[in-house]
């Protein structure tokens, strides 16, 4: 049987994504979102090659390109001595080298960009102030009065959809927290390279720097160890919370400390990743993006893996894995494309959240290069961005460079 009509929960990066690469294929969707706006959430987000070559095939790339930067290189700079390490070539080498930009945005401009192209496309529908919860089947018809064919749990980290997928992934706290704010980009101190993305990395802790040109600031994120305040996304500090942010970049040069603690109005989230687990039920659910392979930030996948999940589940659905055929009498009917799609995209993405895991300077940058394109740009041992200690944090590396 076809599948003519699908429901995606969640509007996010996924969710949005999803409705267009469908659209494509002419399958019609509705999207439930359980927020009433979709604001400014989030913090910036690079946007690699391979998630940026799919945009551009929908069509949302210039529109993205004309608020976005790319920048020219991705630094490696010591947090105790802000001296230059290496660096990789991005920008014009990107685009020559990968055949799509490398751009730099925030979360809410890509999110704006997706909502209104999906708002321009006939045959996707939005429905914001919708959340889904318990049995998706029962929860839409009572919205839509619709059956639907396929159920698309694009519903991120804290999925509801998850529960409708038996053995699916658990979600897990990382015992990591990332901090974020920006800084106007004209008054940053003469150390942040306004023009680059730049990793400091330093005594268990991580930090990282770009620039957001839609709001003329850039975008910081620390990364520490510590408590999660729950299923949130940007809870703002405390008082206390501040002191311990600070703490742990003991340290660190004086100039990171003291952008920390003038930092104006920081905001934190837990950092969750998911456990292996199944992503399809075999009958008519699946997960993408982070309600299936939520992952931690080092690799700047989360995003990007969301999209080419939502790409490659639309191609499939239309034609090149069939997801319905005739099921024998005795069997209940089933969705028997569904694992095949889903064991694909697992094996493709599992390295990548595998490589998300660890803080380490390969895997952060992994999806930029092969080791071979970094440049190098100070010599000696020192220059070595091998970590020299391994703390008991599950994740980050204490770099003592
Ligand atoms: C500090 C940090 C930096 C990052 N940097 C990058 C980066 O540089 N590049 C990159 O590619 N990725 C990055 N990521 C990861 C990226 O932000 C996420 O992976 C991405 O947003 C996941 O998209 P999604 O659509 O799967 O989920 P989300 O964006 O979380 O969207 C899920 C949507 O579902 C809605 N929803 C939830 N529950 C329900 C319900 N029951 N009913 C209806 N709607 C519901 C939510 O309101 C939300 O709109 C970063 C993450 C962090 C934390």
């Amino acid at each position: 049987m076809p599948i003519n009509r699908v429901a995606i929960v969640g509007a996010g990066m996924a969710g949005l994504t999803a409705a267009l690469c469908f659209a494509r294929h002419g399958i019609a969707t509705d999207i439930f979102e359980e927020a009433a706006v979709l604001g400014e959430v989030g913090a910036g987000l690079q946007i690699t090659p391979n998630a940026s070559r799919i945009l551009a095939r929908l069509g949302v790339l210039p529109a993205l390109e004309s608020q976005w930067s790319e920048p020219d290189r991705i630094e490696l700079v010591s947090g105790r001595s802000l001296r230059n390490i290496a660096y990789l070539p991005a920008g014009n080498f990107a685009r020559s080298r990968w055949g799509a930009p490398y751009g730099l945005l925030h979360r809410a401009t890509l999110q704006q960009t997706l909502l209104a192209a999906v708002q321009n496309t006939p045959g996707c529908w939005i429905h914001l102030d919708s959340a889904v919860n318990g049995d998706p089947a029962a929860a839409l018809k009572a919205i839509t009065g619709e059956d639907y064919d396929l159920y698309v749990g694009a519903d991120g980290v804290w999925s509801n959809l998850r529960a409708s997928v038996p053995g699916s992934p658990e979600t897990d706290f990382s015992g990591n927290i990332a901090w974020r704010f920006t800084i106007d980009r004209k008054t940053a101190p003469s150390w942040l390279n306004r023009e680059t993305v730049t990793a400091f990395l330093g005594p268990s802790t991580h930090l990282v720097a770009y620039p957001l040109k839609e709001v003329d600031s850039l975008n910081i994120v620390a990364i520490a160890s510590g408590i999660s305040p729950g299923e949130t996304w940007d809870a703002e500090a405390s008082e206390a919370q501040r002191a311990m942010l600070r703490s742990q970049f003991r340290g660190w040069n004086s100039n990171v400390v003291r952008l920390l603690e003038d930092a104006p109005k920081p905001t934190f989230w837990p950092l969750y990743q998911a456990t292996n687990g199944r992503w399809q039920n075999g009958k008519d659910t699946v997960l993408i993006g982070d309600a299936a392979h939520a992952m931690m930030p080092f690799a700047a996948q989360g995003a990007a893996m969301a999209i080419e999940d939502a790409y490659l589940l639309a191609e499939r659905v239309a034609g090149a894995c069939p997801l319905r055929r005739p099921s024998p009498p005795s069997r209940p009917s089933g969705c028997h494309g569904l694992p095949r799609c889903a064991a694909g995209r697992s094996s493709i993405a599992s390295p990548i959240t595998h490589a998300a895991r660890s803080a380490s300077v390969a895997t952060w940058f992994w999806h930029c290069a092969r080791r071979s394109l970094w440049q190098p740009i100070s010599t000696g041992s020192t220059a070595s961005v091998r970590p020299e200690t391994r703390r008991p944090s599950r994740h980050l590396i204490h770099y003592n460079i």
